[in-house]
């Protein structure tokens, strides 16, 4: 089982494409970790806050938890607004950041040996869940709300 760490430094740099099938086993030990009783708060979590350095987060979008496998965010609102925002790396140690009021994301939902379509698919995100989509960006990007 993997724990969020609190060390600033680890997560400020980008994180690299991995492999979608290994992907898929890091967006699971990922979710373990944001069900673990401790973290019942968490709405999100990047593969560098416990230590990895891969482009891989999971994310409850309208209460249902989500993977993303090498996502991009390839096209946002205009329209942004200011809110204060947590990150489970600095418990109790919210910050003010601006966000979009939608972001369209696209990301690795097949490998590429696969044969049943598309490697990638395109989703657009609007209110809380664009909210928790760009702050997981951030993360693997190596930005969290304290640096942003
Ligand atoms: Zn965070």
């Amino acid at each position: 089982m993997k724990f969020i760490h609190n060390k600033p430094h680890l997560i400020e740099s980008e994180c690299e494409t991995i492999y979608y099938t290994d992907g898929v086993k890091i967006a699971k030990e990922l979710q373990m970790t944001c069900l673990m009783p401790k973290y019942k708060n968490a709405i999100g979590l990047a593969h560098n806050q416990v230590g990895g350095n891969k482009r891989v987060f999971v994310a409850k979008i309208n209460g249902k938890w989500r993977a993303f496998i090498n996502p991009t965010i390839i096209n946002k609102s205009d329209e942004t607004y200011s809110t204060v925002e947590g990150c489970m790396t600095f418990p109790n140690k919210p910050n003010k950041v601006v966000r979009h009021s939608w972001v369209e994301i696209e990301h690795q939902v097949n490998a590429r040996n696969s044969n049943n379509g598309n490697m990638f698919t395109t989703e657009r995100f609007e209110g809380d869940a664009a909210q928790v989509i760009q702050h997981e960006c951030d993360h693997l990007g190596g930005i969290h709300i304290h640096n942003k």
